[in-house]
């Protein structure tokens, strides 16, 4: 019997547990830090052997293969020794993808991946297929392959899981864009990046597609470098008649295929960068088959995700949007790029190496005020200090929303899109993000 080990003991490693099983592996699940109860239960009523709190090497080392979650980097001793003795590490994506004769829409990028995962799936959905949502969101793709197969999977892959596949095939790839990220996990090099997010080419072949968006400043160049055999499909922010897919002045344009428009006035999403996730929806799902009418039902009643751009209320005529998930500079200059009105910004939290000199000229351009929420604020205040804007620094997200309310006016915009982690004081983005909503919350009932 092959042995199988996994690491990392959350949906992906006990999906992938489970899917081992039932394809006769004999499996081994192991964790550093603690499993949740539910997992842990799971584990023991399917009778799979598990560990917490460390890994044991010799169970381990003795496996034919090893599933790894995506959170462990390379560096750590387990996995190098298990690349020394020559045992395959792979990702719970590339394991499952061996399991199902699904066709396959994998999208990634730096940002946009959630929301233009979900938009595909809804689509895809909403117009009658068989279809499953898998990768970062929702249930795994080793469960879902294991217990309720689809003819389609929709799936969210990180470069972290890009890493982890080597045989893979996305029937259709999407790739949204390169911009610096997790650079602590690829030496610092932006080419190492590139060329992980790069991977979702790989294997391709002349009937499949591949999404991408024209203007990036790296995409193009590789695939110069790279040749890919499959359909190109390109999406451009600028009119373009040789792309797949524009964006027009009152509508999305799409030539490709045998040419349709989608009016800006019927795609609930809004801002630039999601008009860019919604052309790389509207050429990923035609090319799974979706007529356009059923797109264009799609992006009509496609609401956007918890946590991005999300409009959070308003209070003293003031409106709050909650960009919680906004944890790199990319995704506040989209932020900011789409406001309309005078802004008071809040930023701050873990910063993952940021150049604020990006955004630099939209906060001069757009923001009234800005309120650093974070533990250490100090490197914000000295890139900031010479704006000539009023600024405050705040440890709470209630004393946050109150700065912001002082120094908003009617008509101004609230906008937490904090270009950092949130863990310095915050459980997780989510608990940012709700917090920053249940503070509003608050205001309104006070008004
Ligand atoms: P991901 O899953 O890649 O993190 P999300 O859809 O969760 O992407 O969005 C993360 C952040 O990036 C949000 O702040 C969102 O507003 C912003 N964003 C979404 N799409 C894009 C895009 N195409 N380009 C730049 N930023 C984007």
């Amino acid at each position: 019997m092959k042995r199988l080990a996994v690491l990392g003991a959350a949906e992906s490693g006990i999906g992938t547990a489970v899917l081992g099983q039932k394809m006769g592996y004999d499996v081994f699940v192991s964790d550093s830090g603690n499993i949740k109860d539910c997992y842990k239960a799971e584990l023991e009523a399917r009778h799979i052997l598990w560990e917490e709190g460390g890994h044991t090497l010799p169970s381990i080392m003795d496996a034919d293969e090893v599933v790894k979650s995506p959170g462990i980097p390379d560096t750590v001793p387990v996995i190098r020794q298990l690349h020394e003795k020559g045992i395959p590490v792979i990702s719970e994506i590339e394991f499952a993808g061996r399991y199902t004769k699904a066709r396959m829409v994998c999208i990634t990028g730096s940002n946009g991946k959630t929301t233009t995962t979900s938009l595909i799936f809804h689509i895809m959905k909403k117009a009658g297929f068989n279809v499953g949502l898998a990768g970062n969101i929702g249930r795994s793709l080793a469960r879902q392959v294991a217990e309720n197969d689809k003819d389609w999977y929709v799936i969210e892959l990180s470069s972290f899981q890009l890493d982890g596949m080597f045989r893979f095939r996305a029937d259709i790839g999407v790739l949204l864009n390169i911009t610096p990220d997790h650079l602590d996990r690829y030496d610092y090099k932006m080419e190492n990046y590139a060329a992980s997010k790069m991977r979702i080419l790989q294997n391709q072949r002349s009937e499949d597609s591949f999404v991408y968006w024209m203007q990036d400043e790296y995409i193009p160049e590789e695939l110069c470098r790279l040749k890919p055999a499959s359909r190109q499909l390109a999406f451009s922010d600028t009119e373009n008649a040789e792309t797949a897919a524009f964006i027009g002045e009152n509508s999305l344009v799409i030539p490709a295929f045998e040419g349709f428009e989608i009016p800006f006035d019927d795609i609930m999403l809004q801002g630039r960068h999601n008009m860019r996730n919604c052309m790389a929806a509207a050429l990923a799902s035609r090319a799974a088959g979706v007529v356009p009418s059923d797109i264009k039902a799609g992006m009509k009643d496609f609401p956007g995700i918890e946590h991005r751009l999300e409009y959070a209320g308003e209070a003293n005529g003031v409106r709050y949007i909650n960009d919680s998930k906004a944890t790199n500079i990319d995704a506040c200059y989209c932020a900011l790029e789409s406001m309309t009105t005078p802004v008071v910004l809040i930023l701050g939290g873990l910063d993952k190496g940021n150049d604020y000199t990006t955004i630099a000229p939209l906060v001069h351009k757009k923001c009234r005020a800005l309120v650093f929420l974070g533990m250490d604020n100090t490197k914000l205040q000295n890139f900031f200090a010479d704006f000539g804007l009023p600024t405050c620094e705040v440890r709470s997200m209630k004393d946050c929303v109150r700065a912001c309310a002082d120094f908003a006016q009617v008509g101004d915009t609230v906008l937490l899109s904090p270009c950092c982690a949130s863990f310095d004081l915050f459980h997780n983005m989510e608990d940012r993000g709700e917090q920053f909503k249940q503070q509003v919350k608050a205001l309104q009932a006070e008004a």
